[in-house]
């Protein structure tokens, strides 16, 4: 029974479905330059090759380094009674290092730094061959898939949204400004979601087959 119900042969491999709204579409070697949308929502499905690998490295290398301002600089400066306390994200995971808090500092660092860093190092190695015109390198499949389960736990984004609700409860007890790194944040939310839109999975995994 399952033979006489089953559609016409499609291998997986060739089946493109659109992040948006699950449209399955057969995917197609496009000519170099052109690009493809989803026929319902029109997302964008697959991107021309090179140009947009180079674009993903390119934002990934931005990314890192907004981390590094983001994690080290003062986040935001705390005034009430004429004392002043200024914070970074690293300072505070630190205070928090020791004692019962410790693993959640652990949970809240690797959601919004290790996590998005290893992302950024991950799409990096996949493509910077590709880019280049060169064979994967080894265990680049491995490290992709690795990179896109990590996708939901990276949280960056999630941790700017609570962070502006809890300013606006502290406003009312202190004053509050905000520092260098939390407008580094919201660069990098920026830059990760540009690079997100240049990612066309289909296209990555084809060519580190093909290659
Ligand atoms: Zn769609």
């Amino acid at each position: 029974m399952a033979e006489t119900s089953a559609p016409a042969k499609l291998d997986p491999a060739e089946l493109i479905a659109c992040p948006q709204c699950d449209a399955l579409h057969r995917a197609e070697h496009l000519p170099e330059g052109t690009r493809a949308r989803c026929v319902r929502c029109k997302t964008l499905l697959i991107v021309p090759r090179e140009r947009s690998f180079l674009h993903v490295i390119a934002l990934s290398f931005t990314g890192m380094i907004l981390m590094i301002g983001a994690i080290f600089f003062p986040f935001l400066e705390i005034s009430a009674r004429g004392l002043t306390h200024e914070s970074s994200i690293f300072g505070v995971a630190m205070a928090f290092s020791d004692g019962w808090l410790a693993p959640l500092a652990f949970a809240v660092l690797s959601m919004i730094v290790a996590i998005p860093v290893f992302r950024f190092l991950a799409l990096i190695y996949t493509l910077w061959p590709l880019a280049n015109g060169q064979p994967a390198w080894p265990h680049a499949a491995l490290i992709f898939r690795l990179a896109e389960e990590a996708q939901p736990w990276a949280m960056a984004e999630i941790f700017i949204i609570g962070t502006a609700v809890a300013l606006v409860k502290i406003a009312g007890l202190a004053q509050v400004s905000l520092g260098p790194a939390f407008w580094a944040f919201c660069v990098l939310i920026i830059v990760t979601t540009l690079k997100n839109s240049f990612v066309s999975k289909w296209v990555i995994w084809d060519e580190i087959e093909q290659k």
